[in-house]
């Protein structure tokens, strides 16, 4: 997000040490905005665009930054928390739905956001999106922290489902030329591929469900099976259903013989549960 991507960050990124990854904080804050627009990406991914003064100050270096979203009440309300000594303290009324998601672009002149939501069957976040309309309000916390991964490995491998899509996007808009990244996607059809632009030298090898549930490690196991990887110093990336990212963190540790250190891996949302997200780490 290059936008928001402060000097100190870009440095960070740039000149690691060691190419070590960077852990940093943000001071927590949580902003009510209003949908200034909805665009359907694809047949299974929806674009709403959030704004308002309150997104001023706005930061998010790291490409797999999350914010949590508060959604609003059937009846429209929003009934946001506000800080306490205890923590966030919550009004009268229902608490509203809340769902981790990538800040997919930050526009700091128009004061724009944009989420991009993966459609699955069920859901808070996926309801609330896909009647989403301009001038509903959202609540954006976040996020409170990134993770910086050196832009100067030798190759970058992303793999992820249709909810990893938003973060991968966000690395090849940032990779520099001369980099070198592989993406192993899996989204329902060809019509739900998207355009992943970036300088980077970049092969792409997308997985299709052709209508199946999402969640199954087979087809992605497969495709990263076949690819070759380059020789040299790389960090892999995995986001996608939990059972999923265990697994192919698994494969490229066991059969690849990647250090854990290179290799981060998250539950992006798990079979049956809901609003989780695990880290994989040893
Ligand atoms: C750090 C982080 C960043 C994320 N970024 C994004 C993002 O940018 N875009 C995005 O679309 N998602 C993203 N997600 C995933 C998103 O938070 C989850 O998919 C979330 O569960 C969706 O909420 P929901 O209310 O629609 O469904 P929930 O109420 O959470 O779940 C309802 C049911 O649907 C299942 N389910 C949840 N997600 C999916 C799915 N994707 N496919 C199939 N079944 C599912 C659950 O297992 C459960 O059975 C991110 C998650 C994390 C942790």
């Amino acid at each position: 997000m290059n936008t928001a991507m402060n000097e100190a960050h870009r440095a960070a990124i740039a000149a690691p040490d060691g190419r070590r990854p960077q852990r940093v904080r943000h001071a927590s804050r949580l902003r009510r905005l209003e949908v200034r627009a909805v665009e359907r990406v694809t047949p299974h991914l929806l674009r709403v665009t959030v704004g308002g003064d309150e997104l001023a100050g706005f930061s998010s270096p790291g490409f797999d930054d999350h914010v949590k979203l508060f959604f609003p009440a059937e009846d429209g309300s929003l009934n946001l928390p506000t800080p306490g000594p205890d923590g966030p303290q919550f009004g009268a009324g229902p608490r509203p739905a809340m769902r981790d998601y990538t800040p997919r672009h930050y526009d700091a002149a128009a004061q724009t956001l944009q989420i991009d939501f993966a459609l699955h069957e069920a859901g808070p976040a996926t309801r609330w999106a896909e009647q989403a309309r301009v001038g509903q309000p959202l609540g954006v916390g976040g996020p409170r922290g990134s993770f910086l991964v050196p832009t100067d490995f030798d190759w970058h491998l992303l793999i992820g489902d249709d909810t990893a899509l938003p973060a991968i996007a966000r690395r090849l808009a940032e990779l520099p030329a001369g980099a070198r990244a592989i993406v192993i996607a899996e989204v329902d059809g060809a019509a739900d591929e998207i355009e992943l632009p970036g300088p980077a030298a970049l092969a792409r090898h997308w997985v299709h469900r052709h209508g199946g549930a999402p969640g199954a490690i087979e087809a992605l196991s497969a495709a990263l099976r076949q690819c070759a990887l380059p020789p040299g110093d790389g960090y892999a990336w995995i986001a996608a259903e939990a059972g999923v990212a265990r697994a192919l963190r698994a494969q490229l540790l066991g059969e690849r013989g990647l250090p854990a250190a290179r290799v981060k891996a998250a539950a992006y949302w798990k079979r049956g549960a809901t609003a989780v997200h695990e880290r994989y780490e040893d």
